[in-house]
């Protein structure tokens, strides 16, 4: 035996130990997924060896009749997963079954609380895949070998799933990989006829090939126990609900059930089939993976090619799910020819237009769905805005806010406008870190005095949004904190004496802020910072500056309520310190307000407990006052 065919012990990557700890406790009463997850590997190795055959002259032929073999024997304890697929060589077996590969994973571990029921619904959207064998098996051996090695490059993976595992080089005839689980003590309930069909059936009915069953020394005949029709592929007559619904499990291991799916078939002289489906959760990484796509699977004519890519599914749609199949498409599609080719363009714009579609209707419908589906994917969504030039006002049609007038986020712009005052032809929102601050902004108080509707925007995604988004239906869209408000109606011009105060105020701030002028969409307030109509809002530029962008440093603009008491009794005072102590006050308060930051927090602690210990005091003195008096 030479050096590189000696049996070899190595140790999983920290990340792999970790995760199967984690997943053999969190998912004990989930257990039955392991076998999705083989049968998924198998079905997915089949139809790499079909995609390779394709273009691989030594491997044609290799594809005819593939088929997965489940098999078990109750007496010795095991089953085994076995397919004629793609297989692994030597460094293919250690780079899929000792690391986690995939992006995100890392997240995915770090995100996992240690709650065991939270981390079992985590997990369970996570494609737990290989590993979760060690759900059931206490030892599990992979044997395989890959299609264009010769037979005595087959190589042998054992390991119990605590830290190590075994490799070593066998002879093996045929090409494909054989899975065998010594099943733990606890789990050999599973070993039986009934149990196992059962399982396939519900996660596996539709896997493409045929999955056959039999049991070890009793069976001379394997039972074929899936409907391995591509039912994409069948006419919509013939499909029933629940026949969508199982294809939509055994595609996407999603525990729970789709919102609602499309399935066309589109003739003529560029033939394509499609089914998608809106999900009715969201992955665990949507928002993370920005780029990649699992969701939709691309086939040309039954073949498995890729997942779809940002060329045939937007990314502001990366939560669809499903399967389009074309018979038109080179076969030797890359992600490159994706982007030139005509027909490509065609499925694309289909899959917006019925994606949009299902969601309108979805929202038509209104209740428990399309409430879930904004919380799931309102955030997406609202990317297509940014993105999608064409769609946009389709897409900000869909969109859902809250409102100054509903908490709940449910406002639409089409029942905003609805809602319009009389002679109002302005969509208002205002932007904010969260809900409470924009509830409580001084800016709502001139619209609410009016009765206006405000859209309170509080995602981090809408300041981008609203700068993507100038104009709805005819109608534009401005901020509440923007410069100029002209709101209609009773707006009365500062007199002299309020213009008077705002420039004293300037004098004192000096260079912290722009312009200070006296306006009138206050009531409650004393003070507000508003924003120059063309310039960054102070949240976009917070926000900016945590992404670690330099952001040019603009000065904000400070409105004052000239009527309010505060301002009535700073015009009244000659004090020079108390009026600046009073400005600095006032600015930092508004500042405060719009979720801003102080320049000196420290500073206006001791500032406002100074004037609150200043009041007091003055309070005993006039009380002295009086004593002395009467
Ligand atoms: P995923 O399937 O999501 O990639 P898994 O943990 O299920 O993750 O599998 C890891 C990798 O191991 C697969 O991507 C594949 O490369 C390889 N693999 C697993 N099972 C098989 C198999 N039966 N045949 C060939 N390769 C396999
Ligand atoms: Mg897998």
């Amino acid at each position: 035996m030479s050096e590189a065919n000696a049996p070899e012990t190595r140790r999983f990557d920290t990340e792999v130990h970790q995760l199967l700890k984690l997943m053999i406790n969190a998912l004990y009463s989930n257990r039955e997924i392991f076998l999705r997850e083989l049968i998924s590997n198998a079905s997915d190795a089949s139809d790499k060896l079909r995609f390779e055959a394709l273009t691989h002259e030594s491997l044609k032929g290799a594809d005819q009749d593939l088929a997965i073999d489940v098999s078990f024997d109750a007496e010795a304890g095991t089953l085994t997963v076995a397919d004629r697929g793609i297989g692994m060589n030597r460094e293919e077996i250690i780079d899929n079954l000792g690391t986690i590969a995939k992006s995100g994973t890392k997240q995915f571990l770090d995100s996992l609380s240690g709650d065991k029921q939270k981390d079992a619904a985590l997990i369970g959207q996570f494609g737990v895949g290989f590993y979760s064998a060690f759900i059931v098996a206490s030892e599990v051996t992979v044997e395989t070998r890959r299609a264009d090695e010769p037979a005595e490059n087959g190589v042998r993976w054992t390991s119990t799933g605590e830290g190590e595992y075994q490799l070593e080089t066998i002879e093996r005839a045929d090409p494909g990989t054989t899975i065998v689980l010594t099943m733990r003590e606890d789990h050999t309930d599973l070993l039986s006829k009934w149990q196992l069909k059962r399982i396939i059936h519900h996660y596996s009915n539709h896997i493409a090939f045929p999955i056959r069953l039999a049991e070890a020394g009793k069976d001379d005949e394997p039972e074929t126990v899936n409907d391995s029709k591509a039912l994409w592929a069948r006419a919509k007559s013939e499909i029933s609900d629940e026949d969508y619904q199982e294809f939509y499990t055994s595609l996407t291991g999603d525990s729970e059930k789709p919102l609602s799916w499309a399935h066309h078939h589109v003739e003529g002289n560029q033939r394509y089939s499609m089914l998608l489906y809106l999900p009715s959760q969201a992955p665990f990484d949507m928002l993370i993976n920005r780029d990649e796509r699992e969701g939709v699977k691309l086939y040309i004519q039954r073949v498995f090619i890729m997942d779809a890519a940002e060329q045939v599914v937007p990314r502001y749609l990366r939560f669809m799910r499903g399967v389009i199949d074309s018979a038109d498409l080179p076969l030797n599609i890359s992600r490159e020819i994706l982007q030139d080719n005509p027909l490509v363009r065609k499925i694309r714009a289909a899959v917006i237009k019925r994606s949009l579609d299902l969601i309108d209707k979805l929202a038509g419908e209104g209740g428990e769905a399309w409430d879930k589906f904004q919380k799931a994917f309102g955030s997406v969504l609202k990317e297509g805005v940014i993105e999608d030039f064409e769609q946009r006002e389709r897409v900000a049609s869909l969109l859902r806010f809250a409102s100054s007038k509903s908490e709940d986020e449910s406002v639409g712009l089409d029942a905003y406008i609805e809602r319009m005052q009389e002679g109002q032809d302005t969509i208002w929102f205002l932007t904010a870190d969260s809900l409470k601050v924009a509830q409580n902004s001084p800016h709502l108080e001139a619209f609410r005095k009016r009765g206006i509707e405000v859209l309170l925007l509080t995602d981090r995604i809408d300041e981008w949004l609203v700068a993507h988004l100038h104009e709805y239906k005819g109608k534009q869209l401005k901020s509440v904190a923007s410069g100029k408000l002209d709101l209609g109606g009773d707006q009365a011009e500062p007199d002299e004496a309020a213009k008077k105060l705002a420039g004293r105020i300037k004098k004192v701030l000096g260079e912290q802020v722009g312009n200070v002028v006296a306006g009138s969409r206050l009531t409650d307030s004393p003070g507000c910072i508003v924003s120059d109509e063309d310039a960054m809002s102070l949240q976009m530029q917070k926000m900016l500056r945590q992404a670690g962008q330099e952001v040019p440093e603009t000065k904000p603009d400070l409105e004052i309520n000239a009527g309010h008491p505060l301002l009535e009794l700073m015009a009244d005072t000659s004090d020079d310190k108390r009026f600046g102590e009073f400005s600095q006050l006032l600015f930092d308060q508004a500042l405060l307000a719009e979720g801003g930051e102080l320049a000196d927090p420290a500073a206006y602690v001791k500032r406002v407990n100074d004037l609150l210990v200043g009041a007091l005091g003055k309070d005993k003195d006039s009380d002295d006052d009086h004593a002395a008096s009467a």
